[in-house]
Parts: structure tokens; sequence; C-alpha cells
């Protein structure tokens, strides 16, 4: 197979927003297409109507674009295999069931779902499971079972029927995954699966396979709680005679205890996002995007999910990772995700992107709180506090004092620092900043610090309660840089009230 031929697909259901173990199927789908300059494709297998949930479609294809997984075909980019929903290739699916049927690889069967539950709570009082297969085909009601004209008659009064693929008995069939290599398994374990429902609607199996092979797909990398599908699917190729494509089925998502899958509901459980975008419908969730999570941070950590570079390396832009992803490197085993791992990628993205770019994001959350500073000064506001935050909303609660005096002052340094002269020290301060004609950080540190000189007085004291009276509480950059972008009217103000609010307290 040349690279050219590559065709993989990401092949979601619409019931539900996408869960980041479907991002991580649909980012080693692209991440394998790219790598061999293949094609990538969405298709929406939205077959079982009862499971369709508004909203989920858009939020699947909004989900990828957020995340920078760029789609070559699908429903919003059309091409060559139009359409890319399955709900619009209805017509495509009877034509295959029919060519099995006459094959004699599958059968119509009528028995009612009532009577299927029947048999099987019987079944399970007596502590066993009801498998409609070859050991129990011939003691259903089915065209198998039924005279021709029973049948005939059965199929255009309408009554309702399925066709089930007809699983031989006792053959052994193997095959192989790219992941977890050769596998065997014996038909007599597997049962009739329904291909065809009479509401003229193909199931996942039949329309999954059919797409497949019509749509040119050269590899089918899906999640491991497809691996017992296989069996089923690889028989359906066989009985169609066409060509399977290559398999891989990727390793669980585990939840952070390490102790089984990561499940839609264990996000709002443990406080961390499991959906990339925040789902707005029926029970609302969180997502990375509206945490405050960057895309690429985002991505660089579902990749290593599972894959492993085989180095030390850790942050990969999306082209690093399309050329150095391979399904070889995927593991076998399931990938714990852990939260505070999410949280350092973001913070090693957010430390790498410029500080005009931070100020840039930042911006709009400042002049939400009703601040409209100049673009120079938040990049140094930014500039000074970035070290501290790993997320844009982080940047606020470690600048708020550059725009807001504070409200209160830290028991704990006041009791520590606060004495009868400390009025007398910060009035005298209050003047040599008033003083001061060049309102820089360096020119105020360098005169403040003279005057302490002078009067000999205690370094640590004094730029302790200072820092008290700009901030509030003994946290936040450089003193004299706070000061500088706080300007000389606001610093007198703040010293001012400082000074009368805690002499009032200290009396
Ligand atoms: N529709 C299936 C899903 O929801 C697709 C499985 C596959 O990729 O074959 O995941």
């Amino acid at each position: 197979m040349t690279d050219k031929q590559i065709r993989v697909r990401f092949a979601p259901s619409p019931t539900g927003p996408l869960h980041i173990g479907g991002v991580r199927t649909a980012l080693y789908n692209y991440l394998f297409a790219k790598h061999h300059g293949g094609t990538f494709i969405l298709r929406i297998e939205d077959t079982d109507q009862t499971r369709y949930v508004e909203g989920a479609e858009e939020y699947i294809m909004d989900a990828l674009d957020w995340a920078g997984i760029k789609v070559d075909e699908g429903i919003r980019e059309g091409g060559p295999f139009s359409p890319y929903r399955q709900s619009d290739r209805k017509e495509i699916y009877h034509e295959y069931a029919n060519e099995l049927i006459s094959k004699g690889d599958a059968y119509y069967a009528f028995d009612t779902p009532g009577e299927l539950e029947k048999l099987r709570q019987e079944h399970e009082a007596r502590g066993e499971t009801f498998n409609y297969g070859c050991l129990t085909r011939s003691g259903m009601c089915n065209s198998l079972t039924l005279p021709a004209d029973e049948v005939k008659r059965r199929l255009s009064s309408g009554e309702g029927y399925v066709i089930r693929y007809r699983m031989p008995a006792d053959e052994e069939i193997s095959f192989s995954d790219l992941i977890r290599g050769d596998i065997v398994v014996n038909t007599s374990t597997l049962d009739d699966k329904v291909l065809y429902k009479s509401d003229g609607m193909p199931t996942y199996h039949l329309a999954n396979i059919v797409d497949d092979h019509l749509m040119e797909i050269s590899h089918v990398i899906r999640g491991e709680e497809w691996l017992p599908s296989l069996p089923l699917h690889v028989m359906l190729y066989r009985s169609l005679g066409w060509e399977a494509p290559l398999f891989a089925h990727l390793p669980l998502l585990l939840k952070p205890t390490g102790k089984g899958k990561l499940s839609k509901r264990d996000g709002d459980k443990m406080g961390f996002p499991v959906f990339p975008l925040y789902w707005p419908y029926g029970e609302t969730a969180t997502g990375y995007r509206e945490e405050g999570y960057f895309p690429d941070a985002f991505v660089n950590m579902l990749a290593l999910l599972g894959w492993n570079p085989g180095t030390d390396q850790e942050i990969f832009s999306m082209e690093e990772l399309v050329a150095a992803f391979t399904i070889e490197r995927v593991g076998k085993s399931g990938s714990r995700f852990d939260p505070e791992k999410a949280k350092w990628f973001n913070n090693r993205y957010f430390q790498m992107k410029s500080d005009e770019e931070l100020a840039t994001l930042f911006m709009p959350l400042v002049v939400e709180k009703g601040f409209h500073p100049g673009e120079e000064t938040l990049r140094r506001i930014v500039s000074l506090v970035k070290e501290r935050a790993s997320f844009v909303k982080d940047l606020w609660h470690e600048a708020d004092f550059f725009f807001v005096a504070p409200e209160s002052y830290d028991r704990d340094v006041i009791k520590k620092r606060w004495n009868d002269d400390s009025p007398m020290l910060m009035r005298e301060l209050r003047d040599v900043i008033a003083g001061e004609q060049q309102f820089t950080s360096e020119a105020l540190e360098k005169r403040v610090k003279e005057w302490i000189a002078a009067g000999s007085y205690n370094t640590g004291m004094i730029l302790n309660l200072f820092r008290l009276l700009m901030v509030g509480a003994s946290r936040g950059p450089h003193l004299f840089d706070i000061v500088e972008l706080t300007g000389r009217e606001e610093t007198l103000r703040r010293l001012d009230d400082g000074i009368r609010r805690l002499s009032s307290v200290a009396s």
C-alpha cells in the first residue's frame, strides 16, 4: 500500500457530547493520516435514531475544529464519497443486506421484542445468557425455520422483521490487530447480530463496514470497546467478498485512580473536564475550552495518553506530533488520565506564549472588570506575574492589585510588622515617593533605599509595610515594579488610606 492511499475515518455516533477519549481517537486517526500524507474523514454514524441527541453532531465538529484536528472529508467539508452522515446514506445499505441473504449468510427473523425478552429472562432465571445464534436459531421464528411462502407472506404483509447475520458454527477465524497482534476466535462464541431493521435502517455493524468499504478506508483506528465487534466485521467482509481494512484498537483511557474506564460522569464528580467544549444541553458539563485550556496544550496532553514517542520529549506541536506518530508506539494497556498533568501541559504552553499574546488574551477579562489599561501597561503587568499562572484566568488573581486598591490588610502581616512607629515611617515614605520626579521602578527603589539607609531603618520592615499598603498582603512581584505601574497618584492614595485605616486599627 502506498502512502497516498491511506484513508482513515473517525466515526462517532451523535449520542451526546464527545468525551476526551473520543477526541483522542480522532487525534490518533488524524496524526496517522497526516504522518502518511493520507486523508482524514469524519463520518457521522447516526443509524440508531433512538440514541440520537440534538446538538451532538455540531458539537463533534466544533470540538475537532477547536482542537485543530482538520477534517479532509466530512459533512461540512464535502468530499468524493458524500454524504458523510449515515442517515443520509440509508438507501445504500439495503442492497448489501439482501446480498448477504441471497448468499445464505444472513436471514430474516420475525421474533418479537416481547418474545426475545421473555427468553432472556427465562435464561437469566437459570443463571444463563440467551444468545441468538447457531445453537438456538433453529428454535426461533425466522426464515430458516418457517416455510418459504410463510416468510414471503410475512415480509409482504409489512410485519416487523430484522435481518440477522448467520454466524457459522465452530469455525476458527483469525485476524490481526496492529496494536493487539494476532487474535483467534471460535465463531460458536459469537451470536447472530442484527444487521438491518424493517424500519429501513441498518445497524451499526452493517453500516460501518459498508461505509468503510465504499469510502475506501485503509485503516480502522478506534477504541478498544469495539474489539468484540471485530470478529463479526471480519466475517462480514469475508461474506461480501471485500478486502478488510487493517485494524488498530486503542487502549482505554482510565480514571485518575487507575481503576476503570474514564466515564462521562467522572469529570463533574472529580472536578475536571472530560469534554473538550462546554455541553449546554440537558446535563450541562464544562469543557477544556471554557476552563481556559489552550487547544495545543490539550492536544499535546491527549497525544501522550496512550502513545509514547520513545524519548523524553513531552512538548510537541501538532506538526511534531504528525512527524513522530506511529501506531507501533501506541501501548496495549490503558492510560491513566491525570488532571494535574493536564494543568501542567497548559502551564508549559502558557509560559511559552509571549507577553504580548497573553496580554491580548487577558485584556477582555480586565475590561470586563471595568478597567482599561493601555496595551503596553498590560503587557508589562503580564510579564511581571505570568510565571505564577497557568491559565489566562489566573492572571487576574495574580494582578488584581495593579487595578484595585486593597480592601483589607493581611492580619498576620499587621501583627508582625505594624507598630507604633509605623504611621510615622509610612508618612515619611509617602513624602519620599511624592518627591521622586522620575517615577520608575529603579529610581524609586534607589531613592527609598537611600532614605532607609540614611535613617538606619530596617529594610525588611519598611518594604513589607509598603507592600502591605500597596497590595494588602505579602504577595506579588517586585514591589517597585508594582509602584511604578500603579502610578504616582494611586500609590500616594494607597499610602494615605493605609496609614489612616491601620492607625485606627492599631490604636
Ligand atoms: N459509531 C461508532 C462509535 O460511536 C464507531 C466505531 C468505529 O469506529 O467503528 O464509536
